[in-house]
């Protein structure tokens, strides 16, 4: 069992569209999945068309002490559970800051949903805020998955989610975090421009380029994973025989090969 926590300090680079596809991909491979959505903004609880259900939300488990197994919620797509976020997370921060919890409270919740025997992975959907509930994630995640869009501001926003990492491992509170894997998304080039660019983001990471941590395959710019979300679907439900639907499979194939023990079972 592994969490996973999807983050970027930069927002629209595609962190929800990863955690959502990935999340569908690895359920469709029959792996049991838990997307927890972190972002008050709640689009992936939007995007898989929860937002108007009933039941609780993370905010009810963290804050008014609801048990965490009791606002897990299945969804239309066998082995995918979700925990849905609500605008009420925004006040989170600050209600877990005074009560001294702000780095504890998140992993109170998910020693329980880790101890259950009903999933194979979490993945926590992040805001591209690097606050308190960033921060939250990172210390109780044993891995960050990293969408990153080509462009000026891609090594910049590396960097900053590193700097926030360390701080995480250096406060004692989760010494094994480190970056399982960079995605990049929305990219139309060709094998050797995307080799160029896994070249520059691991000489940015570790000069000696030995770190082999970007998949070997980006999401496609495409307007089916730019519309899907606008009905409540995942790419595979909305486009299946699309490009994106083709790359999230393979990327959520990639994804088994890195995390073996997750391949059987
Ligand atoms: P984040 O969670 O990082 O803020 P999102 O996943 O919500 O980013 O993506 C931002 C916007 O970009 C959304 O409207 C989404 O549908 C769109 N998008 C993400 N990835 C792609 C892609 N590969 N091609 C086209 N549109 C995309
Ligand atoms: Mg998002």
């Amino acid at each position: 069992m592994r969490i996973i926590a999807i983050c970027s300090p930069l927002g629209g680079v595609g962190k929800t569209t990863l955690a959502i596809n990935l999340a569908a991909s690895l359920a469709e491979l029959g792996k049991r999945v838990l997307l927890v959505d972190l972002d008050a903004q709640s689009s992936a609880t939007i995007a898989l068309g929860l937002a108007m259900e009933g039941g609780g939300s993370l905010y009810s488990a963290l804050v008014d002490g609801t048990s965490p197994k009791d606002v897990v919620r299945s969804t239309r797509l066998p082995n995918l559970s979700v925990i849905r976020s609500h605008y009420e997370l925004a006040s989170v921060d600050v209600c877990l800051v005074q009560r001294g919890q702000h780095l504890t409270r998140l992993r109170e919740v998910m020693a329980e949903l880790r101890a259950l025997p009903d999933f194979d992975c979490i993945f926590l959907d992040c805001s591209p805020s690097m606050g308190v509930m960033t921060s939250a994630a990172m210390a109780v995640a044993d891995e960050l998955l990293v969408p990153l869009q080509p462009g000026f501001m891609m090594l910049p926003a590396v960097s900053c989610l590193l700097g926030q990492m360390q701080q995480v491992i250096e406060s004692g509170v989760n010494p094994g975090l480190h970056v399982g894997g960079f995605v990049i998304n929305r990219f139309n080039g060709d094998t050797a421009e995307l080799d160029k660019l896994a070249h520059e983001l691991h000489a940015h990471l570790v000069p000696d380029g030995s770190c082999n941590v970007a998949y070997p395959m980006a999401i496609p710019e495409s307007t089916a994973l730019a519309e899907a979300p606008c009905y409540g679907q995942t790419i595979a439900e909305y486009d299946p025989l699309g490009r994106g639907t083709e790359a999230y499979r393979s990327l959520a194939k990639e994804f088994l090969e890195r995390h073996h023990f997750l391949r059987y079972g």
